[in-house]
C-alpha cells in the first residue's frame, strides 16, 4: 500500500476487518459471499454498502450506490466521497480487481470531487475463512470516468 494516503490505509483496514465480519454473517445464515463497497467521506467518516440482491445486477442497488446513499443518509446531500474501495468475490485463480459498473462510476463521480479516488479489490473464498485483498489498484474517478455524462439543462 505503499502509494495510498494514510485515510486510504485506514479506510483498506477498516474494510478489511468489516467485510471478514459481515462474511461471517453472511455465511452463517446461509447466504453467499457479495460485493462491498465502503465509502469514505470528506469528514473521514466511513460507509459500507453491499447490494440488495448481487445475482440481479440489473435490478438492485449496488454497494457503491448503497455505501454513498449511507453517506448521504448520515452527512447529508452535499457530502462528498474522499475515497470509495469496491471488492468482489473472485476464483483465486482470476484474481481481477472489482470495478464499479457504468452507472456506479457516474453515481461515484457525481458524489465525489475530481480529487475522489476507487480503490478496487477483491476477496477469495477459502476452505476456511477468505484471502482478502490480494490485488488492489487505485485510480482517481477520473480515470475510470473521463468524458462525465453532463445534462446541460440541469441547474
Ligand atoms: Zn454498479
Amino acid at each position: 500500500m505503499g502509494s495510498f494516503t494514510k485515510d486510504e490505509k485506514r479506510l483498506v483496514e477498516y474494510a478489511r476487518a468489516d467485510l471478514e465480519a459481515r462474511l461471517k454473517k453472511r455465511r452463517a445464515a446461509g447466504l453467499l459471499d457479495t460485493l462491498v463497497s465502503y465509502a469514505m467521506s470528506e469528514s473521514g467518516k466511513i460507509y459500507s454498502g453491499s447490494p440488495t440482491n448481487f445475482l440481479q445486477v440489473s435490478s438492485c442497488v449496488h454497494a457503491e450506490m448503497m455505501a454513498i446513499g449511507n453517506m448521504r443518509n448520515y452527512e447529508g446531500d452535499f457530502a462528498r466521497v474522499k475515497c470509495i474501495l469496491i471488492a468482489g468475490p473472485v476464483p483465486k485463480d482470476d484474481l481481477e480487481c472489482t470495478k464499479p459498473c457504468g452507472i456506479c462510476r457516474l453515481f461515484i463521480y457525481e458524489n465525489g470531487t475530481a480529487k475522489t479516488t476507487v480503490i478496487c479489490t477483491c476477496y477469495v473464498r477459502k476452505k476456511s475463512g477468505w484471502d482478502f485483498f490480494p490485488r488492489m489498484e487505485k485510480y482517481l474517478i477520473g480515470r475510470l470516468y473521463p468524458y462525465p455524462y453532463r445534462d446541460v439543462w440541469r441547474h
